[in-house]
């Protein structure tokens, strides 16, 4: 099914060029039965989607990991749009085993310590249960945009994702900031209150920071680390 999938993926590409993202959501809901999903952590263009899928009763269901470090301001974003959508986002937690061990044996913020550390703790909170999000699923919808991707780093709206094995789909990969922020407050939609104190994501609170502007968007998360491990933990899959 996947090796069917990966080389169908240049295809799908093809079908949704030149449609609206609103098009383009509709058309995969429907070309894949549904079975498409849709990462949120409420920031600014995760809301965006957000609306494009709840306001236009599109099949793509919305879920966000919930890594247990998450900032209060989130859950009150989170809050407010099952609210206004009368929806229910669907929550996806660590295993609590594993959150035990690691703390238990490296103290509550060991990911200040070093990458494999930091790395252990994002596997545990975010990227195992993406994976279990995104099983049986065929197609990951994300909020990456192109400003925030590592300098040199080229991806397309449409990629398959080798690590997750599945077709993932950035709407808003050239959308600009400006574009974004209008949309928010042209359709009147709940935002995350961190962005007006100069937080470009939403992420892990001890992990994600204000930047000033004019500042790199990727010194954002994980500052204290070398630029180039930051980047090697930038998959678009976790975006
Ligand atoms: Fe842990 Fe920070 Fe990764 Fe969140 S971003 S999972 S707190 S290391």
């Amino acid at each position: 099914m996947s090796y069917q999938l990966k080389f169908e993926t240049g295809s799908i590409a093809d079908k949704i060029s030149g449609l609206t993202e609103i098009e383009a959501l509709s058309f995969l809901a429907n070309a894949f039965e549904e079975r498409i999903v849709f990462n949120s952590s409420f920031g600014w263009e995760d809301q965006v989607i957000t609306h494009l899928i709840l306001s236009n009763n599109i099949g793509v269901e919305i879920f966000t990991i919930d890594s247990g470090r998450l900032f209060d301001e989130t859950y009150k974003v989170w809050n407010s749009t099952n609210k206004q959508y009368n929806a229910n986002i669907k929550a996806y937690y660590p295993l609590q085993e594993n959150v035990e061990d690691y703390v238990s044996n490296n103290g509550p913020n060991a990911f200040y310590e070093s990458k494999e550390l930091r790395n252990q703790c994002c596997f545990i909170r975010k990227t195992e249960p993406l994976q279990r999000a995104l099983a049986g699923n065929t197609i990951l919808v994300t909020a990456l945009r192109k400003e925030h991707l590592p300098e040199g780093r080229e991806i397309v709206p449409v990629e398959w994702d080798e690590l997750n094995q599945v077709i993932v789909y950035h709407p808003l990969l050239y959308w600009t900031t400006d574009e974004v922020k209008n949309f928010i407050y042209r359709h009147n939609i709940p935002y995350h209150p961190l962005h007006n104190k100069g937080f470009v994501r939403i992420g892990c609170a001890p992990c994600t920071r204000a930047i000033k502007p004019g500042e790199d968007v990727r010194s954002a998360n994980w500052w204290w680390e070398t630029k180039k491990a930051r980047e090697y933990s930038l998959s678009t899959a976790s975006f």
